[in-house]
């Protein structure tokens, strides 16, 4: 995800698309001590594959409203770029508000990745019967090849920002942030991890969609600094690890007796004929198709995977666009933004580019 987190590459972001800007975060100067970092072996012995997602991202961020469909409810809750699996609780808490409003309590959920899930799951919650029917299920969805550390980013332009939409989102991230911590543990995949955002301005500053929640996130310098660059914070944030997440999510799902359906809809009409009087749109990058939302785009991303290192418990952020995440299934390099690319081939520049600059970044770790 992230240029999802890196500075610099949201400054790249911006210059290919205006909006995307900083703001000031919160920080302590209060320094924290850091001990050994284990560097990781960036070697191509230890690549185990390379996969490619595309973001469905909208420069007006994330639909969230409800609209008739003839006697039906069709609530739409897509659109959510680099942080789909970050927001996936939060959004999903809003759609269901919407869903409440009707008095029936059978709801079909349109779409099976993190922000369907979290959607189905949540309205069962609130006494709903839930059908979920999605084209394509875990692992086969966009949100299994997210990175996936939590944080809102490569969100929404900066200049298409609303105050409704601000505060949508502002209400979304509270409360997926405040979700996704009643899951940590093994069976979820859900941890929490120190990550270091390594760069060479001392400009603490984060994506401005993090503006209204920086105080959940407060970064610290590192002292000293273990990486070749002049500068390094800490913030503490979660990882989730997708194919542990999304199955589980899909098995509570099915044990609330929620029934899951493999199918795909073509148009609004084709939604209309479904039996269930409320349906919720969480097909992300699909409902540029399907309800003909053109400014839906995707920004294509891919991960390289190496074999997994467990002794790095640590994440890094930058310098540049690079992240690495270290997961149970592997350990992910990261740091590909490709805006408007609708291919999911690998390109094979940009996975270069990433390999050497963590090759580079770890085999000059201070030890
Ligand atoms: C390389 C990369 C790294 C990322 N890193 C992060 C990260 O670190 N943190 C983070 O929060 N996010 C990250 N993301 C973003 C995240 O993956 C997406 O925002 C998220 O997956 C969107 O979830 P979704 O449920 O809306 O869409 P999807 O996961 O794409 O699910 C859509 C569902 O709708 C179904 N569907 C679509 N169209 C139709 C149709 N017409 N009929 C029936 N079903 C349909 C699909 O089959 C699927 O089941 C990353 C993405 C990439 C590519």
């Amino acid at each position: 995800m992230l240029r999802e987190l890196s500075r610099r590459d949201l400054i790249r972001l911006s210059s290919l698309a205006a909006g995307v800007s900083f703001v000031r975060c919160a920080t302590s100067s209060f320094p924290i001590p850091i001990g050994r970092r284990s560097p990781v072996i960036v070697d191509r012995s230890r690549v185990i594959r390379t996969v490619v997602g595309l973001r469905p991202y909208r420069p007006s961020g994330f639909v969230l409203e409800a609209e008739p469909l003839g006697d039906k409810l069709l609530v739409h809750n897509y659109g959510h770029g680099g942080c789909g699996v970050t927001l996936s609780w939060g959004t999903a808490q809003l759609a269901v508000e919407h869903a409440l409003q009707r008095s029936n309590r059978q709801a079909a959920v349109i779409g099976c990745g993190a922000v369907g899930l979290a959607t189905a799951r949540l309205l069962q919650d609130h006494g709903f019967y839930v059908t979920i029917y999605a084209k394509a299920l875990p692992p086969d969805t966009t949100s299994n090849m997210a990175g996936a550390l939590w944080l809102p980013v490569t969100l929404v332009d900066r200049n298409r920002r609303t105050p409704r939409f601000d505060q949508q989102l502002e209400q979304a991230t509270r409360f997926a942030w405040r979700y996704f911590q009643t899951l940590v543990g093994e069976r979820y995949g859900v941890h929490w991890v120190e990550t270091d955002c390594i760069e060479d301005r001392n400009d603490p500053e984060l994506p401005h969609e993090v503006e209204r929640i920086a105080d959940l996130v407060p970064f610290n310098p590192l002292e000293p600094n273990p990486y070749p660059t002049r500068f390094a914070r800490r913030l503490h944030t979660m990882l989730i690890e997708p194919p542990t997440y999304l199955r589980a999510v899909l098995e509570d799902f099915r044990l609330t007796g929620g029934n899951v359906v493999v199918r795909e809809f073509a148009d609004r009409a084709s939604l209309s004929q479904l039996d269930e009087p409320i349906i919720v749109n969480c097909t992300g990058l699909g409902a540029h198709d399907l309800v003909g939302d053109a400014e839906l785009q995707p920004i294509k991303g891919q991960l390289t995977v190496l074999l997994p290192q467990p002794e790095i418990d640590y994440a890094t952020v930058g310098p540049g666009d690079l992240y690495m995440f270290s997961r149970r299934d592997g350990v992910i390099l990261g740091g590909t933004h490709e805006r408007g690319v609708w291919s999911l081939d690998v390109n094979a520049a940009e996975a270069e580019r990433v390999f050497q600059g963590h090759r580079q970044l770890f085999g000059a770790l201070r030890r």
